[in-house]
């Protein structure tokens, strides 16, 4: 009988060894042994499925691997040392010199440096539409492109992409749709349901959520793995075991820690939309988020980011910053930590200031990826930080 999402995130593991051990141990190797010389001729030829050397495949990032691939309803997957290592040999392995993207605007900061400064060394150039009007895409596809790039919700203006519409306009035109899934999780949304080919993660974020290692993986079909697999392995960026083990862990707690995620943001969302010194906040399902019913629609619950302006533009950003206590100052996000990140003065600091607009990062724009901690105290800390912004 098919399980559901928590059973199986805790009790799909490796096989157990001849130690009968109960938690999934850590294979630190950074190479296998042959049994002798056919075993060695019919593993290299690909004749059978086993680890050779931890660059291609090892127990534990398989385990990690499988587990992702199964909560996204992908056939396959291929782990990455991070997240970026995983947007790029996607963007590697499936595109060609002169190929074109067609991107969602609003983009992580590095994938915007990807896209504006290092795929044009190769003759690969990316038009853009805005989150909230997808009447624009058709207009963008030229005969040279290849896939349609989104992230939903986007980082950090927490807007929502309509998966669904997107996937058909990509199955039309015959385009790859590749979805970076990160803020939501699988928990919270499975893209392959709404016909996205890749789904990418910085494993970095909520599915560690500790904050503690980096690690990236895009899953999808067998015959796109495949490709992807064999860049991957070639290329370096693989996952070390130390890594996929903490993150396979992790996995086993994914549901219930965004459950409190969720609950947290939801809680301080209606909080900071009371506040008279904040112009707007947005969090997908607060009723005032402009795509509130798509939300509903795609996601399981909200996510934990929270994007809200103050009132008073930089000044007040940063007294606002420099008046947090409890939370962590930080880039990261989605970790057990509550992280306020001021995204015009940090990540999206090499964004030019009319890009940035583009994609709704004001200056007294803030970013909260809200923890794990009791909601109570961090709503005391934000609240205390607000009343000292002027
Ligand atoms: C962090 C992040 C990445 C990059 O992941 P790393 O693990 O830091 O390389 C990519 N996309 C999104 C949406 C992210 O938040």
């Amino acid at each position: 009988m098919s399980k559901k999402f928590e059973t199986n995130a805790i009790r799909n593991q490796m096989e157990r060894s001849q130690n009968l051990e109960h938690s999934t141990p850590l294979h630190l190797t950074s190479s296998f042994v042959f049994e002798d010389a056919e075993d060695m001729r019919a593993s290299f030829a690909e004749e059978k499925e086993r680890n050779i050397y931890s660059r291609f495949t090892n127990p534990n990032t398989t385990e990690f691997v499988d587990k992702v691939a199964q909560m996204e309803g992908a056939e396959a997957g291929v782990a990455f040392a991070t997240g970026m290592g995983a947007v790029f040999a996607t963007f590697a392995t499936f595109l060609n010199a002169g190929d074109h993207i067609v991107s969602a605007r609003a983009l992580f900061g590095s994938t915007h440096t990807l896209f504006t400064k290092y795929l044009p060394k190769w003759q690969i150039t990316t038009s853009y539409f805005p989150s909230d009007d997808l009447s624009l895409i058709e207009g963008l596809i030229k005969p040279n492109t290849k896939c349609i790039y989104v992230e939903s919700p986007t980082n950090p203006g927490v807007d929502i992409l309509d998966l669904e519409a997107i996937g058909k306009i990509a199955k039309q035109h015959k385009l790859l749709f590749i979805v970076d899934n990160c803020f939501a999780t699988p928990y919270l949304q499975q893209p392959i349901q709404y016909g996205a080919d890749l789904v990418i993660h910085s494993a970095t974020k909520l599915m560690d959520g500790q904050g503690r290692v980096l690690g990236g993986i895009t899953v999808g079909s067998k015959q796109l793995v495949r490709e992807l697999f064999l860049f991957a392995r070639n290329t370096g960026a693989s996952l070390s075991p130390f890594n996929a083990w903490i993150l396979s862990k992790s996995l086993e707690t994914l549901a219930v820690r965004i459950d409190r995620h969720c609950k947290n943001a939801h809680v301080i969302a209606e909080k900071l939309e009371a506040c008279q010194e904040i112009n707007w906040v947005k969090y997908p399902f607060l009723k005032s988020h402009p795509q509130y019913a798509l939300a509903k629609k795609q996601m399981l619950k909200g996510g934990n980011i929270i994007a809200f302006e103050l009132k008073g533009g930089i000044d007040a950003g940063r007294n606002f910053i420099n008046a947090i206590e409890l939370c962590s100052l930080s880039s990261n996000l989605g970790d057990s930590r509550t992280i306020i990140t001021h995204p015009a003065s940090t990540t999206h600091s090499k964004l030019s200031e009319e890009d940035r607009l583009a994609v709704g990062i004001t200056d007294g724009m803030i970013r909260l990826s809200v923890g794990l901690e009791h909601h109570e105290d961090i709503w005391n800390d934000l609240k205390n930080a607000l009343s000292k912004i002027v």
